[in-house]
């Protein structure tokens, strides 16, 4: 089992239903986020475009979050998921200075916190939550080890990236572009 997301650049229209979805569906404390939705001009005026783009916690294959986490609070699992064992942070921060992607944040009650990808209602069978409620289905999870899988198959048969690919963390969020 590997764990990933797929999010279709072309279809996200920034309404932010997301964002919204996870701080309902994880408690997020106001003023904090586990998602989050970026405008990303492309391109020389005249021929500019704009890339909307959800994101959150790469679930990285080489994270150095777990890396530099000095308890072990930061671990992987089934799937490759990336969590956090809130009884074992101690809120030292170091994971959260570690990330690329700004994904970590310290949680107003002591540990840190970021994306699970809803690891509770990946164990009901479910999806994510900000996959369940994208109302353009931009958004896609399953495994990718799973060479049959809609994961699977669009990064097959369309072009994608990761973000920040050159810091070596082997992200598996991917973006169709
Ligand atoms: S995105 Fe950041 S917090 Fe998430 S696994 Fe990668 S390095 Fe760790
Ligand atoms: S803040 Fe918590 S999870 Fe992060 S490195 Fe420190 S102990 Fe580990």
């Amino acid at each position: 089992m590997r764990y990933a997301m797929v999010i279709d650049t072309k279809k996200c229209v920034g309404c932010s239903d997301c964002v919204v979805a996870c701080q309902n569906e994880n408690r997020v404390p106001i003023g904090y986020c586990r998602d989050w939705v970026i405008e990303h001009a492309k391109g020389a005026f005249p021929n500019v475009s704009i890339e909307l783009r959800s994101e959150r916690c790469n679930h990285c294959e080489n994270s150095p979050c777990v890396r530099c986490c000095p308890t072990g609070a930061s671990h992987y699992e089934e799937g490759g998921l990336v969590m956090v064992d809130r009884g074992a942070c101690i809120g030292c921060g170091a994971c959260v200075q570690s990330c690329p992607y700004n994904a970590r944040f310290s949680h107003p009650e002591g540990y840190v916190d970021k994306c699970s990808f809803c690891n509770h209602r990946l164990k009901e069978g479910k999806s994510p939550s900000c996959v369940s409620v994208c109302p353009t289905n931009c958004m896609y999870f399953g495994d990718l080890n799973d060479s049959e899988s809609q994961v699977s198959q669009l990064l097959k048969n369309r072009d994608w990236k990761v973000l920040a690919p050159e810091v070596g963390t082997k992200p598996q969020v991917y973006y169709l572009i």
